[in-house]
């Protein structure tokens, strides 16, 4: 593919100030215009050419030609009584994303979006919450395609991947939505989807989200999660140089129990996961979040936690048990009468107990918002008919 052919494909919004030159240097324009628009879009989340104001009107009317709109809208915007602002997007295709505006919550209840991010810094005072500051959790995909059985986003399957402008404008119209005087501190992809699977565009929305010119937000602030898919956990170690913080959905320590409920463990088991994590290049003080939902009878026995210890032995982690929130049409398991539910508050506690007896730092979290639905996942997908999927993942 020409470079031309590949402008021609990238949406506007995904163009870094360097392809904005390229593009206007094809239409005899000087090219320090190039980050002029590059600031009006991801300084200012302005997306209309008509609103550049500094610009000569045939640039602004080539720009529209050349299709710079916004590529969402805000479809509806639920707020929940703790602060968090869930605000569901609506793709040009009509297709519904979720992203989640959370407020840094005071120390005793923080929650697992903001707490990584802010630990240690400077501006952090123990037990007061400080609404001004925000995180945010974006989608990649619509849907997602790994299949976990306690998730919503993996129960409706994956419908399509999100673009980069689809990524980047999330957090454009998230900045915009935050309350007076707020700012946004850091992000998440933790949203719908699974990032890895949709590595070209998370990259390039990545990017764009640091890129000084623009957003400006270290890639110290941001955290990605993944299932566990091995090649794009090394290639993003690779691409950014461990710059990214990882969080990983281990959510249990043993082959036969992960892959009853996370079909991507058949594919990249534990002997190929563990090792690749240990081989991510994590610079000093940093440290992998391994996110655990706990799900009664599944996962959370004291052999569990036993098993969890052994397994991330001499590595630098912390981990973040996430009793599981229910979800409509939940996988149901051989053997049981209902779908998957979260663990009793006292089996949560054993299970803290257990890695923190064996020196592991361990925190219980909770997801905010759940008055609005705000567990990643719902509420995009409460119009989309999910399918029902009964017993497809076996134990092993
Ligand atoms: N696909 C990526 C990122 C999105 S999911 C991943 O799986 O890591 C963000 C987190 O929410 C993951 O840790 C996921 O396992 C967790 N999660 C999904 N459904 C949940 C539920 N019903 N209850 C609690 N946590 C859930
Ligand atoms: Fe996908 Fe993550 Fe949900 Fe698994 S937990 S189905 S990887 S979004």
């Amino acid at each position: 593919m020409s470079s031309q052919d590949q402008n021609a494909a990238q949406h506007p919004v995904e163009r870094t100030p360097e392809q904005w030159s390229e593009r206007l240097a094809e239409w005899d324009q000087p090219k320090y215009r190039g980050l002029q628009i590059f600031r009006w879009i991801h300084q200012r989340g302005v997306m209309d050419p008509n609103e550049m104001s500094d610009l000569p009107k045939a640039l602004r009317a080539k720009l529209i030609e050349d299709g710079l709109a916004s590529p969402v809208s805000i479809d509806l915007i639920r707020d929940a009584i703790d602060g968090t602002r869930k605000v569901l997007v609506a793709l040009h295709d009509d297709r519904k994303i979720e992203s989640v505006l959370i407020p840094r919550g005071s120390a005793a209840q923080q929650d697992i979006y903001t707490q990584e991010l802010f630990e240690g810094q400077d501006d952090e005072t123990p037990g007061v919450a400080t609404p001004s500051v925000f995180s945010q959790c974006i989608s990649t995909q619509v849907g997602c395609a790994m299949g976990c059985g306690f998730c919503a986003s993996g129960i409706a399957g994956l419908k399509r991947n999100l673009t980069a402008a689809e990524i980047v404008s999330q957090v454009l119209i998230g900045k915009r939505e935050l309350p007076q005087n707020a700012r946004l501190a850091g992000i998440v992809f933790m949203g719908m989807g699974e990032p890895l699977h949709n590595y070209g565009p998370v990259a390039q929305a990545l990017r764009l989200i640091s890129h000084p010119e623009g957003i400006g937000l270290s890639l110290k602030r941001v955290t990605l999660s993944t299932s566990g898919l091995v090649e794009g956990i090394e290639k993003l170690g690779r691409d950014f140089g461990g710059a990214v913080n990882l969080a990983i959905s281990l959510h249990a320590a043993t082959d036969e129990t992960r892959t009853r409920i996370m079909p991507i463990n058949k594919r990249h088991p534990l002997s190929e996961l563990m090792p690749a994590l240990r081989a991510y290049p994590l610079p000093p003080r940093r440290r992998i979040t391994i996110e655990y939902t706990l799900i009664e009878g599944v996962n959370d026995s004291h052999a569990d936690a036993r098993a969890l210890v052994k397994l991330v032995r001499g590595m630098r982690v912390k981990v973040n048990l996430i009793p599981m929130n229910r979800v409509p049409d939940a996988l149901v398991l051989p053997g049981s009468s209902g779908g998957l539910s979260g663990s009793e508050p006292k089996v949560v506690d054993a299970f803290q107990n257990e890695l923190r007896g064996a020196g592991i730092d361990a925190f219980v979290r909770k997801r905010k918002g759940d008055d609005i639905a705000a567990a990643c996942g719902q509420l995009a997908l409460s119009g989309e008919k999910a399918k029902v999927r009964r017993l497809s993942v076996r134990p092993a």
